[in-house]
C-alpha cells in the first residue's frame, strides 16, 4: 500500500518512535497523544479496517493482544490498567484506514466513551 501512512512506517520510511517489533506486528508511540501511554499496535499486513478481517487474521488480531499485554507490562501499566480501542469507519472515528489498536493509560480513563 504505498500511500498508507503506516505501511511507510512499517518500512520505516517515515520515522516512528518504535516500542515493539516483531515479524507480523508493529508498535510504536501515537504522534498525538491522549493520554500518558498512547502507543498504537499495528499488524504489518496492510489490513485496511476491522470489516476488511478474515478467518486467516484471526490469530494475527489474537497477537495483538498478547502484545499490548507485553507493552503494558514494560509500562509498568498491567495491574493498573489500560484500554485498548480500535475505532472502525468515519463515524467510528478511523482516521488511518490501516487497522490499528490504541493502547491507553496512565491515568484514570473516563468510565463512559462519550
Ligand atoms: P484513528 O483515528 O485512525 O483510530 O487513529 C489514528 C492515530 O494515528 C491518531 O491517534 C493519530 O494521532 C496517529 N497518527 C497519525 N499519523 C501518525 C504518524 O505519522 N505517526 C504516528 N506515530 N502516529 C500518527
Ligand atoms: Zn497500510
Amino acid at each position: 500500500m504505498e500511500d498508507c501512512i503506516f505501511c511507510k512506517i512499517i518500512k520505516k520510511e517515515i520515522p516512528s518512535e518504535i516500542v515493539y517489533e516483531d515479524e507480523e506486528i508493529i508498535a510504536f508511540e501515537d504522534i498525538n497523544p491522549v493520554a500518558p501511554i498512547h502507543t498504537l499496535i499495528v499488524p504489518k499486513k496492510h489490513i485496511t479496517s476491522l470489516v476488511e478481517l478474515k478467518e486467516e487474521d484471526t490469530n494475527l488480531i489474537g497477537k495483538i493482544y498478547l502484545v499490548a499485554n507485553k507493552i503494558a507490562e514494560q509500562k509498568g501499566i498491567l495491574e493498573r490498567g489500560f484500554r485498548v480501542v480500535v475505532n472502525c469507519g468515519k463515524e467510528g472515528g478511523q482516521v488511518v484506514p490501516h487497522i490499528h489498536y490504541h493502547l491507553l493509560g496512565g491515568k484514570q480513563l473516563p468510565t463512559r466513551f462519550m
